[in-house]
């Protein structure tokens, strides 16, 4: 028989990913009528609001569903930069902005744009595997700096810096942080800059979930960059999270305009640009009513609350407190051992099965040991799944 032609080299330094997994495993037990509670969606469980929706059959109706500019309509654009503006206090023009199918491929322009063969870009670990897998997928080589479940998951400076090389090119930062819901303080941030500023390094940093924050702490990132490295940083947004509109597909990119140039440069031979309609309606949601996304908020905090709460009193879940995002992210590593489950992995698989609870485990995010329970599903769903969690590890 013939061997299977092969794939392009720059595949074999890219795995497929996990949390993927689960979402199949999901649909195969329920395809046999399962009532399974699904705590391993990175999505929000809210419906896009009632006014973005409308938003969007207005678009359709009024006929704009041809081509648009490759880096987004000017008036999305324009309120994305006020968006931002008014948000951190930094100015940014609309020739700075690139509109993305999604905050991923605004992280992959930037990384296909920026990285290349030889080139090393560091980001922190456990994370959200994308990141890796797209720098990979740029060429360039991927450095992880662990942080670590005592410390909080906290990202810190000097332990970035030591992985710096001549060969860094990037650091990628993610606050609020997918897995672990930690965010990175304002003074790390601030150390780390002033100590590359004026080097050819770029910090980039992935807020897509800037707006889901439930501790009260300044996370006013976007400004230390500026102040602290002007020129060198770029941000990635979302609509995804904040406005629960993750089908949708829009996110965006805020670079000086060299970047942003060079982004929708790749863009422009790949998607062209973000869904005509989508970036109607994102438009609507970012210069609409803002109470949406207050509420949305207000009611993931009260779930993880709860959630904390019946964990904490359970000495088995190890978890420390996530202040942003829509995930907990406990060490589950007392509930592992050779004669029951051996590792995370095996105990989410059991909990699918067994408890009929998909959660999903710390191997997708580079941290055995633990389980990421997203909170993104209603109280009621998340009572009873902790209660089905509780019977299981009877
Ligand atoms: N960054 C992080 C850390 C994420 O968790 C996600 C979604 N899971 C994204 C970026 C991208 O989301 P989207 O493409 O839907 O904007």
């Amino acid at each position: 028989m013939r061997k299977p032609l092969p794939l392009a080299e720059r595949l074999q330094r890219v795995s497929a990913s996990q949390t993927q997994e689960v979402i199949l495993a999901v649909e195969a037990l329920r395809r046999e009528g399962v009532d399974v509670i699904d705590l391993g969606a990175g999505e929000p469980d809210f419906p896009t609001p009632a006014h973005i929706r409308a938003a969007a059959v207005e678009a359709i109706e009024a006929g704009h569903t041809k081509y648009t500019a490759g880096p987004g309509i000017l008036a999305l654009r324009e309120a994305i930069a006020r968006h931002y503006t008014s948000g951190y206090g930094v100015p940014f023009d609309p020739a700075e902005i690139v509109v993305t199918s999604g905050g991923k491929q605004a992280l992959f322009n930037v990384a296909v744009a920026l990285f290349g063969p030889g080139d090393e870009v560091i980001t922190h670990t456990p994370g959200w595997p994308s990141i890796v897998e797209q720098i990979h997928l740029a060429g360039a080589d991927a450095v992880l700096v662990r942080t670590s479940y005592e410390e909080g998951f906290d990202v810190r400076a000097d332990a970035i810096l030591e992985a710096v090389t001549p060969r860094t090119r990037g650091i990628v930062l993610n606050s609020p942080g997918n897995p672990t819901g930690a965010v990175i303080s304002e003074t790390e941030l601030a150390e780390l800059c002033r100590a590359i500023a004026g080097r050819d390094i770029r910090i980039i940093l992935d807020l897509c979930y800037e707006q889901l924050i439930h501790d009260r702490a300044s996370h006013n990132l976007p400004a230390v960059l500026n102040d602290n490295a002007p020129g060198q940083g770029v941000l990635v947004g979302s609509a995804s999270k904040s406005y629960a509109m993750t089908g949708w597909r829009c996110g965006w990119i805020l670079a000086p305009a060299v970047v942003a140039s060079g982004c929708n440069a790749v863009q422009s031979h790949s998607t062209s640009h973000a869904t005509s309609i989508t970036q109607h309606a994102v438009l609507a949601a970012l210069t609409g009513p803002q109470d949406c996304v207050d509420e949305m908020r207000e009611e993931y905090r009260s779930r993880r609350d709860g959630l904390l709460s019946w964990m904490e009193r359970d000495k088995r879940f190890d978890v420390s407190r996530p202040a942003g995002a829509f995930y907990v992210f406990p060490n589950v590593s007392r509930l592992l051992s050779l004669d029951g489950p051996r590792t995370s992995a095996d105990l989410a698989l059991a909990l699918l099965n067994e408890a009929h609870v998909a959660v999903t485990p710390g191997e997708a995010f580079d941290a055995p040991g633990f389980l990421r329970i997203s909170y993104a599903a209603s109280m009621d769903q998340l009572r009873e799944a902790w209660a089905r969690i509780q019977r299981f590890l009877a």
